[in-house]
């Protein structure tokens, strides 16, 4: 297994789509994979223009509008699964690829990462999700800057469904204030998009003037 995990490490991956040499996923597979203009509401998934949050979601949310690279499935789904438990770091350029292709032009000054548990970071040595952040701000010659933390959770242990809902929902904090700031939260799978929304709701809270979201991949 180890042997295995580090030949991995040495070894060029080819495309997880159509095994094209030395990109973890080429363009071709990219373009047809990517969602593009297929916008929707993030929170109630019917149609919008730009990614935007529709007229009645945004009263439940601070979120602008989130756009999504594509579907988590096959060769997508395969290339976040590697960056996240094999260690494939290479895989953040394409994950970013699929986020820019889709990405309207928000007036951005900053971007960010969801941000993982610091016990999860020392397991993993990274967060998955700042590599594809710092890949999209790069790209888009905007500043990258960690905002958000999480707290531990270990000591989740013990608690009701009820007291641990409520712990994962105030598990994240600004760390600094953020006057002014219009902000994209970078998160490389969204399902429901709470885990967008509260990110958004604390920086918010912090002084953002206005918060997108983005994800690589929508379950
Ligand atoms: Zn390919
Ligand atoms: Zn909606």
């Amino acid at each position: 297994m180890l042997v295995r995990r580090f030949i991995e490490l040495l070894t060029p991956t080819d495309c997880l789509g159509c095994g094209a040499d030395g990109v973890v996923l080429c363009t071709t597979c990219s373009n047809s994979f990517g969602l593009r203009q297929a916008n929707i509401c993030y929170a109630c998934r019917l149609p919008s223009s730009d990614w935007l949050t529709c007229k009645r979601c945004r009263l439940d949310t601070p979120l602008t509008g989130v756009a999504v690279g594509a579907y988590y499935d096959g060769p997508v789904q395969e290339m976040i699964l590697k960056l996240k438990f094999h260690r494939l770091r290479a895989a953040a350029e394409p994950a970013a690829q699929l986020i820019l292709d889709s990405l309207p032009s928000w007036p951005i000054d900053t971007v960010t990462a969801v941000p993982v548990s610091p016990a999860r970071r020392r397991e993993r040595g990274y967060n998955q999700a700042e590599l594809i952040a710092r890949q999209v701000a790069a790209a888009l010659e905007l500043p990258f800057a960690p905002l958000l933390a999480r707290s531990g959770t270990s000591h989740q242990l013990g608690l009701d469904r009820r007291s641990r809902l409520e712990l994962v929902q105030g598990a994240f904090y600004a760390v600094g204030t953020y006057p002014g700031r219009r902000v994209l939260i970078v998160d490389d799978v969204i399902t429901t998009g709470a885990t967008l929304t509260e990110c958004a709701e604390v920086l918010t809270r912090v002084g953002a003037a206005e918060v997108w979201g983005a994800a690589v991949a929508r379950h």
